[in-house]
């Protein structure tokens, strides 16, 4: 087995968390033993979010994903966010808050859960004030955690450890623009995901009345 950053080892993880006898839960409880608790940090396409969503719907995993307010890619309140956010839910996800620090304002878009986008040191551990902050205990704890940052698994890729059943339980960040978007480095995976970006910004232009003959 390759460990790809791609929707087949994608899938490959989620088969080994099955074989590892996990269950999929959120962050409405405290992790306990046998418990997965997928997150995505949604930083940079709604898109890949969604994809992700149904290849998990498939294989009857839920996760919670975290789409931004103040993303400077995407736009939450355009048709295609509020479709986004409509979708996500019917496939049976969470959705929570992937804030920009200071401002961790829910409003009825969102469970009550919160990850800091690109968090300092100071504020990412503290309590937020009637939400569950997923990098405070109990739902974070170093050898719980595994995170696919910049297309890198700081402790190696996680699927054999699942597939033994190796963690008591574990939070695991995956951001969906790695694994949707194909390139053997996040800086490939990202020139594809800017290719399929123009493609759908030339249809948001036909859309919007724009001639384009
Ligand atoms: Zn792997
Ligand atoms: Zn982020």
């Amino acid at each position: 087995m390759t460990c790809a950053f791609d929707l087949d080892h994608y899938r490959e993880l989620l088969d080994a968390a099955r074989t590892g006898g996990y269950r999929f839960t959120h962050f409405d409880h405290p992790p306990t033993t046998g418990d997965v608790l997928l997150r995505h940090d949604v930083d940079l396409s709604l898109d890949a979010a969604v994809q992700l969503a149904e290849l998990e719907m498939n294989h009857e995993a839920t996760a919670t994903y975290f789409l931004m307010t103040e993303s400077v890619f995407y736009n939450l309140a355009s048709s295609e966010g509020v479709r986004a956010i409509a979708r996500l839910r019917e496939l049976g996800h969470r959705v929570g808050l992937h804030a920009v620090h200071p401002n961790a304002t829910l409003d009825e878009r969102f469970d009550a859960v919160v990850a800091w986008h690109n968090p300092d040191p100071e504020y990412m551990r503290a309590p937020i004030e009637g939400a569950v902050n997923v990098m405070e205990a109990p739902f974070f704890d170093p050898e719980h955690y595994r995170s696919d940052s910049n297309q890198q698994w700081r402790h190696g890729c996680p699927h054999e450890d699942l597939a033994r059943g190796a963690f008591e339980w574990l939070q695991l960040l995956t951001h969906p623009e790695i694994w949707a978007f194909e390139g053997a480095t996040m800086r490939a995976s990202m020139e594809s995901m800017l290719d399929a970006d123009r493609a759908a910004r030339l249809e948001h232009l036909r859309n919007d009345r724009i001639d384009l003959s």
